[in-house]
């Protein structure tokens, strides 16, 4: 099993449970295994497939995804196929025949082709060792895909008793799994439920006042790599798309407005590193096998936890360091409120009210993120610091607040909670625009006491006036702020607000390895460059070729043979056949160039 490992796929451990569900298939046991994004499922299914006499058929929901999927076991040397219906009918017979014959280990199909007799029909004369059922929640009802199609695998058992059955997935409550085991009917299977933790992902929420400008500020941080920027709407999207081409970025949209040619090409570029950034709705994502997602950046609010969890689940799959940034402000909210009150269904809205507070409350406390995220999953988070959030990173630092708390309400009061943020910001630092005058506000007595604050200190404070709930903003397109019980306690000194201030430390992300030196960023970029062009001549997507974390090992390793080759992480035997030799000439050049200059 470990050699099969090594050889194969060129690692030398397994990740957390990937060796219980592989043992679990060896002794053929049926097996749940509920694992996240990046866990490496795949492995779990594509090791046994091997070793074990027959085909392993692999449901799989999305047909998009399956040429990448294959092309993925092909080049570590697996003999992958899959059958749909993008292919000729010329196409499909050869596959059949490759079958019929024994020639393929693991054999993708879609759910829908499953329930063709004729198709059954083909499969009992061929040993089946496995059936996997990939995305097995969308067998259930409960769960947010529901695939009917996946019903019919509820036969599976029945029609193929001497073959086992794993399902695999990345989302499951309690009742959803209860709801697939059920419905698969698994047979005393080995259950295994990983942790959701993704530990190299950092979180990292801030403060929302110029979206355009924080959006341009983390592109930069972040040159040349990957990243997802998810948007409400298509609107949004295009606008935010359109501004980062102008100024230089390969950004490309991606919204259910555009024809399915745009999309596709779009998603395309993206996933073959073409285009750096994509400007997203959430129609962006299910699909997306890309394991080199570098950041993803909410520039709204998600709709909920659990769409936030996912959508950020994007990001870093091949297990090295990915950032996720949120940003976010209270004045976000009521747009949000407007929309889900237009919602006709009355349950639905409660359900959208309840996802949106609890959104809410995660972006604004100051609690470690990871700890909450968890928590939302009834897993509680064993640490104290998880040392990778902005909670966790920052110095926190209570600051009392309650002389510009004061100063704000009393603007407020003073102008009888006719106005929204803007116009009482205006007043206390003191600006002289038209509608102030016009309203001669500038003689009020609160006029430019606060003018020591620019006003983005003074919008923040708002924000945290409104999120502990001292002011509230009134509905519809022009909110205006009022005051709760609360603000006149802190009118009369009786209570004091503090707000909780998280220093940013300028510290690299703690999974940045510190031995990372710029020469080997260099070598990194030389690397991947090469990894595109040989992505491009066999079609293929530059993930399949080697993932970012094999580029990082090699450019620190440094390997000179195809001994040491073999030592890096993700080269097995196949890829070091294929494509070693291209990768030991570039290191060698790069080393000997390094050290004539030295000399
Ligand atoms: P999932 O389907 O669970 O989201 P994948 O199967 O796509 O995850 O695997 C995610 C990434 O992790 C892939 O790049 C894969 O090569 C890598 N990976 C899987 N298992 C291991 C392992 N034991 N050691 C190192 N990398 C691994
Ligand atoms: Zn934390």
């Amino acid at each position: 099993m470990l050699d099969t490992l090594r050889k194969l796929f060129g690692f030398r451990e397994f990740r957390p449970n990937q060796e219980s569900v592989v043992r679990a298939l060896l002794a053929k046991r049926d097996v749940l295994a509920i694992m996240p994004t990046g866990g490496g499922k795949s492995l779990c299914y594509q090791l046994p497939a091997v070793l074990l006499p027959g085909t392993c058929m692999v449901i799989s929901p999305l047909i998009a995804l399956m040429k990448d999927q294959v092309d993925g076991a092909r080049s570590n040397g697996i003999r992958a196929a899959f059958l749909n219906s993008s292919q000729s009918p010329d196409e499909r017979d050869e596959v059949m025949r490759h079958l019929l014959s024994g020639g393929i280990d693991l054999l993708y199909v879609a759910p829908e082709r499953f329930i063709l007799s004729h198709f059954r029909e083909t499969l009992s004369r061929v040993p089946l060792s496995m059936a996997v059922i990939d995305e097995a929640h969308c067998i259930s009802e409960w769960g947010h895909d529901f695939r009917p199609d996946y019903l019919s695998l509820s036969d599976l058992v029945t029609l193929f008793p001497e073959t086992l059955v794993a399902a695999f997935t990345a989302t499951a409550t309690h009742r959803v799994q209860q709801d697939i085991l059920q419905k698969l009917a698994l047979r005393d299977p080995l259950i295994v439920r990983a942790s959701f933790d993704r530990p190299n992902l950092l979180y990292d929420v801030r403060f929302k006042d110029n979206p355009d400008a924080q959006i341009v500020a983390l592109l930069k941080s972040n040159p040349g790599k990957a990243g997802i920027i998810y948007r409400t709407s298509r609107k949004s999207v295009s606008d935010t798309a359109a501004m980062l081409q102008a100024k230089g970025f390969r950004a490309l949209p991606y919204h259910a407005g555009l024809s399915d040619t745009d999309r596709k090409r779009n998603q395309e570029a993206f996933i073959r590193d073409e285009a750096e950034v994509i400007v997203a709705t959430i129609a962006f994502g299910m699909g997306i096998d890309k394991s080199n997602i570098r950041f993803v950046i909410h520039a709204d609010l998600p709709k909920s936890i659990e769409n936030y969890y996912q959508e950020t689940g994007r990001a870093g799959r091949d297990g090295e360091p990915a950032t996720c940034t949120l940003l976010f402000s209270q004045g976000d909210i009521p747009k949000v409120r407007f929309f889900i009150d237009s919602m006709p269904d009355e349950a639905e809205r409660e359900r959208a009210l309840a996802a949106l507070s609890k959104v809410t409350a995660f972006a604004s406390t100051s609690v470690c993120r990871r700890r909450t995220l968890l928590d939302y999953f009834g897993e509680r988070y064993p640490h104290e610091n998880c040392n990778s959030c902005d909670i966790c990173l920052g110095t926190r630092e209570v600051v009392d607040c309650t002389l510009e708390a004061q100063m704000l309400l009393s603007a407020i009061v003073r102008t009888e909670e006719r106005f929204g943020a803007a116009h009482i910001v205006d007043i206390v630092t003191g600006s002289q625009n038209k509608k102030i005058l016009d309203f001669g506000h500038d003689r009020l007595k609160t006029w430019g006491v606060g003018k020591h604050h620019d006003k983005k200190y003074w919008r923040r404070l708002i924000d945290e006036l409104l999120a502990q709930k001292v002011i509230q903003k009134t509905e519809g397109l022009y909110p205006t702020l009022f005051l709760l019980p609360k603000a006149s306690r802190i009118l009369k000194s009786e209570e004091r607000i503090d707000i909780v201030r998280v220093l940013e430390k300028k510290k690299a992300h703690p999974l940045t390895k510190p031995d990372e030196a710029p020469a080997d960023s260099q070598l990194f970029d030389l690397l991947r460059s090469l990894r595109k062009q040989i992505a491009d001549e066999q079609g293929i997507p530059p993930y399949i070729v080697f993932s970012d974390r094999t580029l990082h090992d090699m450019a620190a390793q440094l390997p000179r043979t195809a001994e040491a080759m073999l030592t890096i992480s993700g080269v097995g035997e196949v890829k070091l056949q294929r494509y070693g030799g291209q990768f030991l000439r570039l290191i060698d050049r790069y080393c000997s160039d390094h050290d004539e200059r030295k000399a």
